[in-house]
């Protein structure tokens, strides 16, 4: 694979993953930009896949930045929602102005849970599409899962989004209980961003 540095466009305009992805380069000394600094704008995700909105948006800020890129599309798949939200996730958050609202979409997510009844379980796993874009039109793409199981009511104020409704396989605690340090050892960011590094090696 192409080398990446000295510096990098995280093309998110969400805090919450810059904030991941930032730790989780950070050992490897390369400079990162986020997208809103630059003022890139947000590509409407128009893919059916985590891989499809991922490669779209690294293309889009590898393009207007002349600068290597990386995204990330990610969400929570619930088993008894036939894996949504999924590539919806951060839409289930929205109302009708487009204002998101994590509280608000871990509510709707749960209510339909309970709606589907006690046989449907309440597994899910979070997955997370790592996109690499070069400005010389290279992409290279990651996917990470984590599995787990859905809790309520929400437990925990770290992470982001649907991280205190979310318990990993072999945990007691949501991921919004864990320091961000736990959840970068067993995370779906994390599983994705270990096989970008062994690529890069
Ligand atoms: P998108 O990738 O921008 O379409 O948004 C994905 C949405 O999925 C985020 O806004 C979060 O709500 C949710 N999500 C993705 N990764 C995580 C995570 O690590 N914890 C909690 N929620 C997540």
């Amino acid at each position: 694979m192409k080398a990446i540095g000295p510096k990098l466009v995280i093309a998110t305009h969400n805090e919450g993953k810059l904030r991941e992805i930032r730790d989780l380069v950070a050992p490897f000394g390369i400079e990162c930009l986020g997208a809103a600094e630059l003022d890139l704008p947000e590509p409407e995700e128009t893919g059916v896949t985590f891989i499809d909105n991922a490669e779209l948006k690294a293309r889009a800020s590898a393009d207007l930045s002349g600068v290597p890129a990386l995204a990330d599309d990610s969400g929570l798949s619930v088993d008894a929602l036939h894996g949504e939200p999924g590539i919806h996730s951060a839409r289930w958050a929205e109302d009708e102005t487009g204002t998101r609202d994590f509280g608000r979409a871990m509510n709707r997510v749960w209510r339909v849970v309970e709606a589907a009844g006690p046989d449907a379980g309440h597994d899910a796993h979070f997955t997370c599409a790592l996109s690499l874009a070069w400005p010389d039109g290279t992409v290279e793409s990651f996917e990470g899962k984590v599995h787990g199981t859905l809790v309520w009511p929400p437990r925990g104020h770290n992470g982001f989004g649907y991280d205190a409704m979310f318990v990993p396989v072999g945990h007691d605690r949501t991921f919004g209980e864990m320091d961000p340090e736990q959840k970068h050892t067993i995370s779906h960011r994390a599983a994705a961003f270990e096989q970008l590094v062994a690529a890069l090696r």
